[in-house]
């Protein structure tokens, strides 16, 4: 044990289809799987002596659909891990899945290899909300494969959900999370549909019978309400969890903790600096392939700033229920968060936004529905207030 712990992530940028309202880096052409995951491993030898002060505590495949990778090709992923970091044997090990690209016997032997956590998407229990957003699963193909999971013995599994979907009503999202109650999964997220720009949603936005804001608000709230009621409560905006069964990783990035990203469109926090690799595929695995040959492979590369630094605390830290802590920032930063925020806090707290209990400012669940909005007037990084008295020091 070092005392200083590392979180990893691997984007898998493959699927068996694509989803019409996905902008997530990702494709269904699987031909460079095998020189992808050996470049993986080549990347994660790469990283071995920078990291090698570092007890890694999560890891997490995402994508895309890791499980689309043929299981000998994920089990030399997982050969590279152990090989070249040191993963504490308590290690949160989430995989993402989707019904159709798992069976028993992967499963059986994902968890054998270490794999503890399953996070799989299911969106909705609805056949027309499936239907609508291009999932390719029903909602039995889905339970079949949650069933075969727990039989493998995965005992922490999560399940991911959509509002805001095309025709859904606050009935029809109900029923989805009676149905997902029922399978008694530790953890469920909800994320509200966003329709991202280049997508194929976005080119038919005007045709898709969305909700709208208002009955957004209303599904969140009764969403909210009603998995708390039923055990699952709720610690950022769109994570919900049993007792002791939050997701660990995603808790390092909202806790503002150094995490290394591997592969395309994957974003690091590392030795003080964030960077991220370009959206491209075929650039990554060249760079890894013919080291030095690829001198634009980083989309992002900086040291943060301290104003930088106190304006993604504050972003990060207000997206959990436990918000801000103000003894913590002021030990952070040397200032009050109240006082930085005067001509704000007052204003939210007085219109039911956020809440203050002990040295806590936090989000209530209207204030979480609309974050973005408030984080971004709260946060404007050129302001004077933020640039003059953070950059000040350098703590
Ligand atoms: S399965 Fe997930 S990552 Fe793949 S296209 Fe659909 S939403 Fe995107």
């Amino acid at each position: 044990m070092t005392g200083k712990t590392l979180g990893l992530y691997f984007h898998i940028p493959f699927c068996l289809s694509k989803c019409p309202y996905c902008d997530f880096y990702s494709g269904t052409d699987t031909a460079a799987v095998s020189r992808y995951t050996d470049a993986l491993v080549l990347h994660m030898e790469d990283y071995a002596a920078s990291a090698a002060s570092y007890d890694v505590d999560t890891v997490f495949f995402g994508g895309g659909t890791p499980t689309v990778l043929p299981l000998p090709r994920l089990l030399d992923l997982i050969d590279g891990l152990y090989d070249n970091f040191t993963l504490q044997e308590s290690a949160e090990f989430t995989i993402e899945a989707n019904p159709a690209t798992i069976s028993a016997s992967g499963l059986r032997r994902l968890r054998r290899a270490g794999v503890n956590r399953l996070s799989m998407g299911l969106q909705s229990a609805d056949p027309g909300e499936l239907k609508a957003l291009g999932r390719i699963h029903s909602f039995e193909d889905f339970t079949e494969s949650f069933r075969a999971a727990r039989k493998a013995g995965f005992s922490n599994i999560n399940i991911d959900l959509m509002y805001g979907i095309p025709n859904q009503t606050i009935e029809s999202l109900t029923e989805t999370l009676e149905r997902v109650f029922a399978l008694d999964p530790e953890h469920i997220s909800l994320y509200g549909l966003r329709i991202e720009e280049g997508t194929p949603f976005a080119e038919r936005k005007g045709k898709l019978a969305l909700p709208g804001e208002d009955a957004e608000w209303e599904m969140y709230a009764r969403a909210v309400e009603l998995l708390a009621e039923h055990g699952w409560a709720q610690y950022e905006i769109s994570n919900f969890a049993k007792p002791g069964r939050q997701c660990l990783h995603n808790l390092r990035y909202w806790n503002c903790e150094e995490y290394l990203g591997f592969g395309p469109g994957a974003h690091s926090y590392f030795g003080g600096r964030r960077f991220a690799y370009r959206r491209d595929l075929e650039a990554y695995i060249a760079s890894l392939e013919y080291p030095g040959s690829v001198p634009d492979l980083l989309s992002e590369d900086y040291a943060l700033r301290p104003s930088e630094r106190l304006g993604e605390y504050v972003m990060l830290r207000m997206r959990l229920t436990d918000g801000v802590n103000t003894d913590d920032f002021a030990a952070r930063f040397g200032i009050s968060f109240e006082k930085m925020f005067a001509k704000y806090l007052p204003l939210y707290l007085d219109n039911g936004f956020m809440k203050q209990e002990d040295r806590r400012y936090f989000f209530t669940p209207k204030g979480m529905f609309v974050s973005n909005y408030i984080l971004s007037a709260m946060l404007d990084f050129d302001s004077d207030i933020i640039r003059g008295i953070a950059d000040g020091s350098d703590r």
